[in-house]
């Protein structure tokens, strides 16, 4: 089988692989689409990210779906030719904190095209993928095709950033960086009663994105450095942040204009020494959370789609196949013109 391999920064290469065998309890999928994630694009331009760095060649990817090849013993609820897609959480099932249910905190977790633990955990962009029965989710309720089902991850980041904020209902929200994760949390947002969304971003695209997932005004930070202003009025507007940027300035941009007990989420990475006015968060009372991958929200996500309560579609913003992947990384990181971008693996 042939996937897609990162060897070192810029380093992609179509490798060809031995397809893995399928065991008891598992499922072979034909990867169908991938969706090129921020953490991949950071594989490829840089090696990796913070502390993380590549040591040794790994299968990029873990947002996919695909059709079921075959299945192995004892799996009897999947059958051949099923969409689904592919959930990249492995975790152990038996720590601390699987145990509690909290998943995403593993001790032990395998998460799809991830360096952080050694030897690497191999991704899913690959023409086969074997996985358990279950991490691969189908639609039953209605068909979804494999671009949709593989929006599956990034929406159920989405769907753990909200629950994590706690009551939406008639909230207040401002979302902070309209890449595919904020654009998604606008559209959860709104599906879970926000009263009114608040958008920003540096590039006018993404903002378009996000006003058609639902934010009722967008704010372009780069050409209007005070347009957030009229929100900092007495202690602030905002009960609900989002902050899917992960830099420095969006992160203190919103602290002025969180009401006070506001609730603040971090979502995005990268903000690893950012100098937070921590003056501000305790006289303020702000209720910093972070939120970190997902666990039960990948079925949900995959629920969600299929009863066409959150449409993805309008976040693809391209396809390629398998042998212009690096194109496709190259046009990923493109937010004037990219969203999502795809892998074809068909
Ligand atoms: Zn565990």
């Amino acid at each position: 089988m042939r996937a897609l391999v990162i060897h070192a920064p810029r380093d992609l290469r179509i490798d060809e692989l031995e397809a893995p065998q399928l065991q008891k309890g598992e499922v072979r999928v034909a990867v169908q689409r991938g969706g090129v994630c921020g953490s991949d694009l950071h594989y490829y331009h840089h090696g990796g990210f913070g502390a993380v760095r590549l040591r040794e060649p790994m299968i990029l990817g873990h947002e996919v779906a695909g059709l079921v090849e075959a299945v192995g013993a004892d799996v009897d609820d999947l059958s051949v030719g099923t969409p689904v897609a592919i959930n990249p959480s492995r975790p152990c099932g038996d720590c601390h904190y699987c145990l509690k249910g909290d998943a995403n905190h593993c001790l032990d977790m395998r998460f799809y095209g991830s360096a952080m633990r050694f030897p690497h955990v191999q991704g899913a962009f690959a023409e086969v993928v074997v996985a358990t029965a279950e991490q691969c989710v189908s639609a039953p309720a209605s068909p979804l095709d494999c671009a949709q089902l593989a929006m599956a991850e990034p929406l159920s980041v989405a769907l753990h950033a909200v629950r994590r904020a706690g009551d939406m209902l008639g909230a207040r929200v401002l979302v902070c960086g309209c890449g595919p994760i904020g654009v998604l949390t606008i559209a959860v947002a709104r599906r879970a009663g926000a009263a009114e969304i608040v958008a920003t971003d540096l590039a006018d695209a993404a903002l378009e994105h996000a006003a058609a997932a639902g934010a009722d005004r967008t704010v372009n930070v780069a050409r209007l450095a005070d347009g957030l202003a009229e929100f900092a009025l007495h202690k602030g507007y905002f009960d609900v942040v989002f902050e899917a940027s992960g830099t420095e300035p969006a992160i203190c941009s919103a602290l002025p204009v969180i009401r006070p007990r506001g609730v603040f989420v971090q979502v995005g990475l990268g903000g690893d020494a950012v100098a937070l006015p921590m003056n501000v968060v305790v006289a303020k009372e702000i209720d910093l959370r972070g939120t970190f991958r997902f666990h039960e929200e990948f079925d949900w996500a995959v629920e969600l789609m299929s009863k066409g309560l959150i449409d993805v579609r309008p976040l693809l913003t391209g396809t390629y196949a398998l042998n212009e992947a690096r194109s496709a990384f190259e046009i990923a990181g493109d937010r004037e013109q990219s969203l999502k971008v795809q892998i074809a693996f068909d």
